[in-house]
Formats: structure tokens, sequence, C-alpha cells
């Protein structure tokens, strides 16, 4: 799976989502992260095939929406973003939060997906410790991925370790805490140092810290700012700096009483 990609949430525009798609997979963005609850599934799909990429060198993800949980309206619900996305298989699908009484059910219907060959990869979004661990009771495959709000103000610790020891994957969402970290003066400092953004610097600490990282923007000098993360390296101090950053702050619902 690709450690950097483009979250797509908020991009209601159809054409400017198609745009900022088309301006990410020319700047060599391998991996969209979208979801049936983003409602631009079909903009992704275009974007891809009029891209000169082949289908096995991109990596797409989506979700299920919280109100198409359960067994069979997942796999119902699979079934109409594949027909939006106009594909044959998604790379990673995801149970969108973990709705209470139905997210079981709904990661059963995704290991279906998975033996059928139609999606790559199982994984959740938003579980909790104690989410993944009742999952664990029943599931054939532990989650490969999960998908958490985690960003310099919110470092998840518990969830990572967890993640860790049970070998699944960590994507970030809000990896820029919806750009309201973007403000932080120790990150602006530490970046100066490297010639590089906030954004830069927020983006390489989520990689140097084993996330896959996700971070959304339309604006194309932004896609191609985002993206240049590869030439420079934090050092452990510089980490650490980041990581004390943390004060548990959400920009988004708590997985526990989100509804
Ligand atoms: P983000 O942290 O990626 O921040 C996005 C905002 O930061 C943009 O709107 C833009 O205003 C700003 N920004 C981006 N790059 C910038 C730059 N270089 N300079 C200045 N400002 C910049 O927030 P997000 O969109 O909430 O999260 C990223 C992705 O995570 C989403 O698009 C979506 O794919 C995913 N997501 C998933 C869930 C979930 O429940 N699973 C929830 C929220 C988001």
């Amino acid at each position: 799976m690709p450690r950097f990609g483009l979250g797509v949430y908020k991009m209601t525009d159809p054409e400017e989502s198609y745009l900022a798609m088309e301006k990410a997979l020319q700047e060599g963005y391998t991996a969209i992260d979208t979801a049936s609850l983003y409602g631009n599934e079909q903009q992704v799909g275009e974007a891809l095939r009029n891209s000169n990429k082949k289908r096995q060198d991109l990596f797409i993800t989506s979700k299920v929406w919280n109100t198409d949980q359960g067994y069979d309206e997942t796999l119902f619900a699979f079934e109409k973003s594949l027909n939006l996305l106009q594909m044959d298989y998604l790379d990673l699908y995801l149970t969108h939060w973990p709705v209470p009484s139905k997210f079981k059910e709904t990661y059963r219907a995704i290991e279906r997906l998975y033996d059928e060959k139609l999606i790559r990869a199982t994984g959740v979004s938003n579980h909790q410790v104690h989410h993944l661990e009742e999952l664990m009771t029943t599931a054939n495959y532990k989650p490969m991925v999960n998908q958490i709000e985690l960003h310099p103000y919110l470092t998840q610790v518990e969830n990572r370790e967890f993640c860790q020891a049970n070998n699944i994957a960590i994507t970030a969402w809000s990896p820029l805490g919806r750009g309201k970290v973007l403000q932080d003066e120790t990150i602006r400092q530490i970046g100066e140092q490297y010639n590089k953004t906030t954004a830069q610097t927020i983006i390489r600490w989520h990689l140097q810290g084993d996330h896959i990282v996700i971070p959304k923007s339309v604006t194309p000098s932004r896609i191609v700012e985002n993206a240049q993360v590869f030439d420079f390296e934090l050092t452990a101090e510089d980490m650490a700096r980041i990581d004390a950053l943390h004060r548990d702050e959400r920009f988004g619902s708590h997985p526990d009483h989100y509804a």
C-alpha cells in the first residue's frame, strides 16, 4: 500500500474534485482515499481512467457509510461504490465508523469481499482498541488497516501501539488537523531548518512515524507541495519535539460518541 496519497473528503464540486485528482495523478500520487459519503466516487473513477496509469499501479480506498452498515447492506453499498467508480475491484474497503451492533457484521461482509477477490485488503476506520478487540473475537482475518484521526495534536499512542502489535497498518486522517495544525510555531521552526513548509514537515513526521498519510487539498500548488516530502529527514529530536505537541485535541468526532 502506498504510504502517501490524496484524501478527497469535502471535494464536493465535481469539476474541482476531478481537477484536483487529475493534478495529483500527474504529480505522481498513486493512492486516493474516498468514501461513499464523499459523493465523489464517480470523479475518482473518471480521473483514474483518464490518467495514463495502469489500474494495478493505483491504490483506491473507499468506505461503507454508517447508514449502510450490516452484512447484506454492506455488500449492496460496495456494489454501488464499485459501479460509481466503474472498477472491477478496490484495493481497500473500510468500515467508516464502528456503528454499535453493526460494525462486526459490516466487517464480516468486508471479509467476504476479500475472499471473493473484490477487494485486495480489508480494513476499518475510527476503531478504538476496544472495537478492534471485539472485532477480533469473530473476525477470520485481522483488519489490515485502521484509519484514524491522527496528527501532532492527537498522537493516538495507545491505538498505534495496539495496531503495531497486531500488524495492522495505521492511516492518519486529517493528518494536518484539517489545516489547523499548520499554524504551529514549533513545527514551522523545525521545517525552516530544511527549507520545508509546515505542511511538509507534518507529512514527513507522519511518514517517519510509520503512518500512511492522505492529506487533502484542491489547490494545485499545495497538491505539489504536499508530495515533496521524500527528500529530507527529520532527526529523532525533531520527531520527539513534534510528538510532544500532543494535547488530545480532535477536529473530528470521537469514535465512542459520534452519532
Ligand atoms: P487534512 O488534515 O488533510 O487538512 C486538509 C486542509 O488543509 C485542506 O482543506 C486545506 O485547506 C489545508 N491544506 C492542505 N495542504 C495544505 C498546504 N500544503 N498548505 C496549506 N494548507 C493546506 O484534513 P482532512 O481532509 O479532514 O483529512 C484528509 C483525508 O482524510 C480526507 O480528505 C479523507 O480522505 C480522510 N478522512 C477520513 C475520515 C474518516 O472518518 N475515515 C475523516 C476525515 C477525513
